[in-house]
């Protein structure tokens, strides 16, 4: 007979005693980095498989004590960190952890809630109903968009063009699949050339496949062109295919251009298809009264997306899918075995009818943390100084000799690039931006990073941490301007 283990025998989890002893040092060590967060370099200096190599290989056989556990954040943790929280953080879009955000988080992992049904939490049930319906309705964004949160926006995407497969049931796609279907047209979605890789990634993992991503060009200021998609639709028509869902970008990830909503949305009601707008990055901007011209239209969408852990200030993960139809997206994923079917299930809302996953965490307490934290005063202020850090900036690179704006400035994102005189072959000025761009993020002080727009390789700063003065924005300017001094001489 094996012996068995007294309870008391065993190590591991702390006391609460010790919880609130480790948590009070961790509350210090938080504060001390969020007040000090120009002591670390913006973008970590490991190589590949440096911070690897400083971890054992194995897990421990016997327990460690805690306080040794903590000391490994500065010592094995920090040097692999690359600081989104840093105010020098300018790479892609920005994702700052307020301080509302991190206490949630703290309180959602105690709280430890598993939203499976209504009943296993109906505080993140409603919060989640409520939190969403204050977002939406502060946005001016229509009264009946039904709301859920999920963990990025490539998921809100992948959910919502499962719905649009789901909106025309004869497919009987949820039922019967695509695979071996001969009687089926090949289904098409269309964006724009900017449009974010997720619309991709949703249509291989649906089984739409990659190459019935249409994608179509865009006019000078990286817009989709209407004419091109409502050519597109045509000829796919007359090939036999079937024009299933456009995605409308309001904020494209390279340059944070906006697709004309309202003209695609015609197209869509004409054609029959759905509407989806990809706002991930540009959504929480409908907050602020003089940007919601961004937004004209897309009370037409079927269904819209955008991160509050992008540019609302709120720790990563969480994004908000809107959807105007509600029931079929319901229809897209509801599925209830015998063990979940509760008393309530008719007058309850359980969130893992509407979306892929079961469980669900309690992202919404934090966002609701935020909102209400900052205010929507406080919100729409950090909002607009990031978008006129933008405006300034651009000016002063639009009036120094040799450097070029690249695209419209709307928001909070600036493109541009050094061009020395006589340097035109896009290959050269290409090496070029880049040396300007590993110099400056070698210096540790600031993070930028690049995209491409049409053939040309272009420097982008994203200005969008909480912590972003303007003179980290001028300090970012200067560096440009010696590296590009630097990157001309050698
Ligand atoms: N859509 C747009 C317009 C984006 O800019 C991004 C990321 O930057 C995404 C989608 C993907 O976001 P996520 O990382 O939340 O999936």
């Amino acid at each position: 007979m094996t012996a068995t283990t007294d309870h008391a025998d065993f190590v591991g989890d702390l006391s609460p005693d010790e919880f609130e002893r480790h948590a009070a040092t961790l509350a210090r060590w938080i504060a001390e980095y969020l007040q000090h967060p120009e002591r670390h370099r913006v973008l970590s200096g490991l190589a590949p498989g440096e911070f690897r190599a400083s971890l054992p290989a194995a897990m421990p056989e016997k327990a460690e004590s805690f306080d040794a556990i903590l000391a490994d954040l500065d010592r094995v943790v920090m040097p692999g960190v690359t600081h989104w929280n840093h105010p020098g953080f300018f790479a892609y879009f920005a994702n700052t952890a307020s301080v509302p955000g991190i206490l949630g988080e703290l309180v959602i992992a105690a709280l430890n809630q598993v939203g499976i049904l209504w009943r296993t939490s109906p505080a993140l049930a409603e919060l989640e109903q409520t939190t969403l319906a204050w977002l939406r309705d502060a946005s001016g964004f229509p009264s009946d968009w039904f709301g859920m949160i999920t963990d990025t926006a490539s998921v809100s995407t992948l959910q919502a063009l499962a719905a649009a497969r789901e909106a025309d049931p004869s497919l009987e796609v949820r039922h019967r699949g695509l695979a071996g279907r001969p009687e089926l047209p090949r289904l098409r979605v269309y964006c724009s050339s900017q449009a974010h890789s997720s619309i991709d990634k949703a249509a291989i993992t649906l089984g739409l496949g990659a190459e019935n991503v249409v994608r179509l060009p865009v006019d000078g200021a990286f817009r989709m062109r209407v004419d091109a998609l409502e050519a597109a639709v045509a000829a796919d028509r007359a090939a036999g295919y079937r024009p299933l869902a456009v995605v409308a970008t309001v904020g494209t990830t390279s340059s944070t251009a906006v697709d004309p909503v309202d003209a695609i949305a015609d197209v869509c009601a004409r054609e029959t298809m759905w509407l989806h707008v990809d706002s991930a990055y540009a959504g929480v901007l409908a907050l602020v009264p003089e940007h919601r011209v961004h937004f004209r239209g897309v009370e037409r969408a079927d269904s819209f997306v955008v991160n509050p852990h992008k540019w609302l200030f709120t720790p990563m993960d969480c994004s908000v899918l809107w959807t105007r139809h509600p029931q079929v997206l319901k229809r897209t994923f509801s599925l209830t075995p015998a063990y979940l079917e509760t008393q309530e299930q008719d007058v309850a809302l359980s969130f893992s009818d509407y979306s892929f996953q079961l469980g669900r965490r309690f992202r919404a307490l934090k966002l609701w943390w935020v909102l209400r934290a900052f205010g929507r005063d406080g919100l729409v202020a950090r909002l607009r100084q990031h978008c006129a850090y933008a405006t300034r900036l651009a000016v002063e690179i639009a009036a120094t000799a040799e450097w070029e704006v690249m695209a419209p400035v709307g928001m909070s994102v600036v493109c541009f690039r050094h061009r020395p005189a006589g340097m035109t072959e896009a290959a050269v000025l290409e090496r070029h931006n880049a040396a300007i761009l590993d110099r400056v993020n070698a210096s540790g002080q600031v993070f930028l990073s690049h995209t491409k727009l049409g053939p040309d390789y272009v420097l982008r700063m994203a200005i969008g941490n909480l912590r972003t003065e303007w003179r980290h924005v001028a300090e970012a300017w200067r560096l440009l301007q010696g590296a590009a001094r630097t990157s001309a001489a050698s």
